[in-house]
């Protein structure tokens, strides 16, 4: 097939994410994709801005994570986790453990982030079920928050700009706390924490569990929040006997200058959830990890076993490039990579301030955010920026940057000057 073949075919007959088949948005027909560059067919060059969705923080075709692919692949893709075990599982399980908040202790491997987030609401209600409160089974949220695309993960995710409004009438009602009024580096008000302890007060019996990203609330704002909430948020859960699910899948793994995001705050969660770049944009993979008294009184249960077993669980391919992509990011100086990123992206991106159709610049970590004033036309934006050569998806009224950790001063500031000037006509 040539490229024009292959476009009519894809524009025929595949559906791409959040995608009309009646007037589909243009896609790119890429070739491959080395370090930071991604090649197009034609051979145009661009540099990536979005790690393919916070996943591929070492960037492409990364010579160790093929090394650990190659390696794998020679003894088994898959075989099923039912009553087998493996060496890349109990080894990515090991090293995840330590990097873990301390109470961590039991690791359910996963296929994606929204099932992640589904196996975690799901201990949550065993966890209560097993202990005969039925009645907590809802789940309290922040707006603007986003869990991911399947049944429970959606009923979580903002209504209005989690993109799932649509589905308001069939899905599970839950509660939404507003978001958290005071940002990042803003010093502490009380205030902010009153409604989810007024929820907590009066509702706090038929709550399962509190999910938050915590920090920075990915696709469903970009924004960038207190700590002390996740402190507060804690003690409220602790008092009124609900449960606390952080889904760290977009800030895992060095995203926020942490390694995990609740580390700004220093407050466990009781259930976790990681993804995205837990192989390192290889592979989907996914864990939902939970505290041992916790995945304890779920089995100890009428059921005898948490109830949940995906046919790909545990996927050795996945597992071992997990694994090598783990130790490949404490082994580098991803600590120093993302505190320069963050200095650039702050020097770089702050004119954009000065520009009519830019709300706010913000920047935590590798992640810089240019909130709009008005929705972007994501076809002609994107195809502006890939005459710059570079590589950016806005949605809505967030345009921003979550390069590789690998980026180099000159490629990054490629990204942010490209930007400014498509951003600036
Ligand atoms: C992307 C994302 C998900 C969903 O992950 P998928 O792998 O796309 O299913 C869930 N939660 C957060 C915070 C995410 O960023």
């Amino acid at each position: 097939m040539n490229t024009t073949e292959l476009l009519q075919f894809d524009r025929d007959h595949l559906w791409h994410p959040y995608t009309s088949t009646i007037d589909p948005l243009p896609v790119y027909p890429v070739a491959k994709a080395e370090g930071v560059t991604i090649t197009l067919a034609d051979g145009t060059e661009l540099i990536d801005g979005m790690s393919s969705w916070w996943a591929a923080v070492h960037g492409y075709n990364h010579p160790v994570l093929n090394a650990a692919a190659k390696a794998q692949l020679e003894k088994m893709s898959h075989i099923m986790f039912g009553g087998f075990t493996h060496e890349p599982a109990v080894e990515l399980g090991a090293k995840l453990l330590p990097l873990l908040p301390p109470s961590m202790d039991k690791i359910f491997y996963a296929d994606s982030g929204s099932v992640a987030v589904e196996v975690a609401m799901k201990m949550a209600i065993q966890y209560w079920q097993s202990q005969g409160k039925t009645e907590k089974h809802r789940f309290a949220t922040i707006r603007s928050g986003y869990h991911g695309d399947t049944w429970h993960a959606m009923s979580v995710c903002d209504p209005v700009t989690g993109m799932h409004g649509l589905f308001a009438g069939s899905l599970p009602v839950q509660y939404f706390l507003p978001q958290p009024a005071v940002k990042f580096a803003e010093p502490w008000q009380e205030e902010a924490i009153r409604p989810l302890e007024d929820l907590l007060k009066q509702e706090g019996d038929k709550i399962a569990a509190l999910i938050l990203e915590p920090i920075v609330q990915g696709a469903g704002g970009m924004y960038f929040y207190s700590p002390t909430y996740l402190v507060r948020a804690r003690a409220l859960c602790e008092q009124y006997q609900v449960l606390l699910i952080f889904d760290e899948i977009a800030t895992g793994f060095g995203r926020t200058g942490k390694l995990f995001a609740w580390e700004h705050a220093g407050v466990e969660p009781d259930i976790m959830c990681i993804g995205k770049a837990l192989t390192g944009g290889y592979l989907t993979l996914s864990a939902t990890i939970t505290t041992q008294p916790i995945a304890d009184t779920i089995c100890g249960g009428e059921a005898g076993c948490f109830m949940h077993g995906p046919t790909f669980m545990g996927n050795p391919l996945a597992c071992a490039i997990a694994s090598a992509s783990v130790s490949l990011l404490l082994e580098s100086d991803w600590q120093a990579n993302v505190r320069r990123i963050e200095q650039q992206l702050k020097a770089e991106l702050a004119p954009a301030a000065a520009l009519p159709s830019v709300a706010e610049v913000r920047v935590l970590g590798a992640i810089g955010v240019l909130e709009m004033r008005e929705p972007v036309n994501m076809a002609r934006l994107q195809k502006r920026f890939v005459q710059e050569g570079i590589w950016v998806r806005p949605f809505g009224k967030l345009v921003y940057l979550m390069p590789p950790f690998i980026i180099r001063p000159d490629q990054l500031t490629k990204l942010t000057s490209g930007l400014l000037r498509v951003l600036s006509d």
